[in-house]
């Protein structure tokens, strides 16, 4: 089969367009013919080395297609089941072998690369919205790269709960697609001070949470938009990560909460799993949740892709095709 390989990590020129080998199924396992691919922000940080995957590896945790062949003890899935997953390495490729328990039905009316595009920034947005910090009806959030992959599917989930969304952008076409995701207020932290700019626009209360992808160049001053008691979700470091912190710089913003959380640890067992993913599927069928996709490119174009990605130059998703 034809797959993008690492084997060695680093740069953009590390993801091979090759040959490999065919994988098989074991117990439990189900080879799937991969039809999209969807491609994440984490996938940059394992061809980067700095997730650990021992080489070489292929990359990518995200795809959906047909169930080909399945391994023994398998009876939920059959042969030609559309079937999507994520947080599974290994789709960067014309076919991956995935345990059966991480894989979710494909609903009728919806198409492979929808699919393919919202599975994994779509749980995120879940899971970050719904259980790491619960949000009420009239609470305000910062929300870090607002026009990203996660930032304007978590916008839109944030505004259908009733919270008011502040999110930053580094461009004025950024700034328009996540005002209209239903952010209230946007700010370009490429141009101006986005603390000072929470500060008055919340005539300086401060915000219920922050939700901070971006992590290097904008922790600090994340923390200092919090009210007191509120709540720092660091859940990526796009910008590279934070450095390593004293725990008493939690005190004088007010006795401040920080999690570090994953994806992985939100949807653990199949029940969790099935939930999440059905929330985002159904709102996506019904209409109140849209997907933005950015571009749909060749495999073998993966490099052309992750500099595209790490040079801040897509909106929403972007997605291979096999
Ligand atoms: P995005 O589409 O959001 O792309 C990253 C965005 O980050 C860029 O478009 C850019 O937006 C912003 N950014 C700010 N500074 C930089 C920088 N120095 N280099 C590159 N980008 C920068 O990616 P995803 O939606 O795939 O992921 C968003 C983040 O969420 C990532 O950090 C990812 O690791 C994390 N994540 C975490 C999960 C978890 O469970 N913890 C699960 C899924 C994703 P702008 O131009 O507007 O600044």
């Amino acid at each position: 089969m034809k797959a993008v390989c690492v084997h060695e990590t680093g740069g953009p020129d590390k993801l091979v367009y090759e040959e490999a080998p065919l994988p098989s199924p074991g117990p439990g396992q189900v080879l799937i013919r991969i039809r999209s691919i969807g491609v994440n922000f984490i996938d940059i940080y394992h061809r980067k080395g700095m997730y650990p995957a021992s080489t070489p590896f292929i990359p990518g945790m995200e795809a959906s297609g047909i169930a080909e062949e399945l391994g023994e003890g398998i009876t939920e899935i059959k042969p030609g089941d559309r079937v999507a997953y994520a947080m599974t390495l290994g789709s960067y490729a014309e076919y991956a072998v995935v345990e059966a328990e991480r894989l979710i039905p494909i609903p009728e009316s919806m198409e492979f690369e929808s699919a393919s595009a919202a599975l994994l920034q779509g749980m995120t947005a879940h899971y970050l919205t719904h259980s790491t910090f619960p949000l009420q009806k009239g609470a305000t959030l910062l929300l870090h790269a607002a026009a990203g992959g996660v930032g304007l599917l978590l916008t839109q989930i944030a505004r259908r709960m009733g919270a008011y969304v502040i999110a930053t952008v580094s461009t004025d076409e950024k700034a328009a697609l996540a005002r209209e995701a239903g952010a209230g207020d946007v700010v370009l932290y490429s141009r101006s001070d986005f603390e000072a700019e929470v500060k008055r626009i919340t005539a300086g209360t401060g915000v219920d949470v922050v939700f901070d992808s971006v992590g290097r160049d904008t922790f600090d001053k994340s923390l200092n938009c919090l009210k007191p008691r509120g709540t720092m979700v660091l859940f990526g470091q796009s910008s590279g990560p934070v450095p390593p912190l004293d725990p008493n710089i939690l005190n004088p913003g007010g006795s401040l909460y920080l999690t570090r959380p994953n994806l992985s640890h939100y949807v653990a067992d199949r029940a969790e799993l099935l939930q999440r993913a059905g929330d985002i599927f159904r709102w996506i069928d019904e209409g109140s949740l849209k997907m933005h996709i950015d571009g749909v490119f060749s495999l073998r174009d993966a490099s052309e892709v992750h500099q595209l990605l790490e040079s801040r130059n897509t909106r929403g998703k972007v997605l291979l095709r096999p």
